[in-house]
């Protein structure tokens, strides 16, 4: 998908507006990437049409190539699908003590950890009183699962009796958390390997006689297509006020999420990411629509980018670079604009496909630290010593080095990188741009 993604990147060259006839391409990609990322088909359809709409014509930045943009409308499209950057996430407790809870969805999504991990976070972080009840008298050990959970995170958990049916377990729970002075009650349905009549006979049943003030409902991220049927199906029947998408630790894409939310209009609320009972986050839309692009946090890079890089400066530099001419105040422009950019680290950690190694072999070379450090030799220099550092001699470099703090050693291995920095500018020749258009491969 990154490759793809990438191809498209690199085939939308060139500067202005976007044509429509690039658009179309890079659509046809985009929608290919969704299918694989296992956004239904009408959801990546209607995506599409939106995004076309936006991306023809649209006034390409400065300092950023017209494919990046049209990621960036992509991105920002999938954000806005997904219920927005600033969507609600939070459960809703504004109702009458005991507010019920419902947990809903197929076997296996992870309703009793979810429950669990919810119950855990409302207890420790909110500071509320939980009470939680297995209805599932399906599975064997099922209640015994929820209590063994409850005795880990320390919540409450429904005595259990044997023999009775979930709509009576129900009745008790909400009785026991009454009488008990709790403040929310959790009820974790059974589910079916399938979606059945009987199973959603039996959820509409409980929630009649529970009346829960929300009611989650537990999906896999990694059940793809399938994902929109369930959505649907548990919120016509059921109604639904929430989903929490599980198993976003796994190597789904998060399209799941986007299918659910635009079929049924439902929020995604929280993402489990983990066996864990900690492992459960409040749901972001731009990080799964980066997962959804699956390449890394290039919007932010391009944002950041389209903020701190000032386009004329760099042209201007690219001008000089092509006629050999870069000297210590252009090196001194990179090191500041990297600065600017969150140093190497910022940089690196938002470059798809960098992984822990190279950043720390990066880093060896480049350490914020230094990048400070070689700023304050530089600045140390004579203007006429910064156009042409061949003027510099022994007791010069003494006299900078105890202006700017630091050694002659280092100022010597600042001139060799310059060097080495000039030459490789030089062999790029041709090509636009410094440090960072290299990177985005204007
Ligand atoms: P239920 O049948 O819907 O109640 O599902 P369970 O809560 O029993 O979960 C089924 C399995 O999925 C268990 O082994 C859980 O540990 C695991 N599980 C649940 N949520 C997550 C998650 O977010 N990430 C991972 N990796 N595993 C999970
Ligand atoms: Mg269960």
């Amino acid at each position: 998908l990154t490759g793809r993604l990438g191809d498209v990147l690199s085939k939308l060259k060139g500067r202005g507006a976007l044509s429509e006839k690039d658009v179309d391409e890079a659509m046809r990609e985009v929608r290919r990437a969704l299918l694989e990322a296992d956004v239904a088909l009408p959801v990546a359809k209607s995506f599409i049409d939106k995004v076309r709409a936006r991306a023809i014509g649209h006034e390409v930045l400065k300092s950023v190539t017209p494919g990046q943009q049209v990621i960036k409308i992509v991105h920002d499209e999938l954000v806005e699908m997904l219920g927005g950057a600033e969507a609600d996430t939070s459960i809703s407790l504004r109702a009458a003590a005991p507010v019920v809870i419902m947990m809903v969805g197929l076997q296996g999504s992870g309703k009793t950890t979810s429950t669990a991990k919810i119950a855990k976070r409302m207890t420790t972080r909110d500071k509320r009183r939980i009470m939680m009840a297995s209805l599932d008298t399906r599975r064997p050990a099922a209640q015994e699962q929820l209590k063994i959970l409850g005795e880990q995170a320390g919540v409450a958990t429904l005595p259990i009796v044997a023999g009775q049916q979930p709509v009576q377990i129900a009745k008790r729970a909400v009785e026991a958390a009454r009488l008990g002075g709790f403040d929310v009650l959790m009820l974790d349905t059974a589910g079916r390997i399938h979606i059945d009549e009987d199973l959603m006979a039996e959820v509409a049943q409980v929630r009649d006689a529970a009346n829960p003030h929300e009611t989650l409902l537990v999906a896999d991220s990694l059940t793809g297509q399938d994902a929109v049927n369930v959505a649907e199906q548990f919120n016509a029947r059921i109604g639904v006020t929430g989903i929490v998408l599980t198993r976003v630790d796994g190597d789904g894409r998060g399209g799941a999420a986007l299918s659910m939310r635009a079929v049924t209009g439902v929020p995604i609320k929280l993402l489990g990411t983990g066996e864990k009972m900690d492992a459960l986050e409040d749901f972001r839309a731009d990080r799964v629509a980066g997962r959804i692009l699956g390449m890394g946090d290039v919007v932010s890079l391009v944002e950041k980018a389209a903020e701190t890089i000032d386009a004329d400066k760099a042209n201007k530099m690219a001008e000089r670079m092509r006629k050999g001419q870069f000297d210590l105040d252009d090196m001194a422009e990179q090191l500041a604009q990297m600065g600017r950019m969150g140093g190497m680290k910022g940089v690196l950690g938002l470059l798809p496909g960098v992984g822990k190694a190279q950043m720390q072999a990066a880093q060896a070379h480049m350490d914020d630290k230094v990048v400070k450090r070689q700023g304050a030799i530089i600045s140390s220099m004579t203007k006429e010593e910064r156009r042409n550092p061949k003027v510099l001699n022994a007791s010069r470099k003494k006299r900078i080095a105890r202006g700017s703090g630091t050694e002659v050693q280092e100022i010597n291995r600042l001139l060799k990188m310059h060097r080495q920095m000039a030459d490789m500018m030089k062999a790029m020749g041709r090509q636009k741009g410094g440090m960072l258009s290299k990177l985005f491969g204007g």
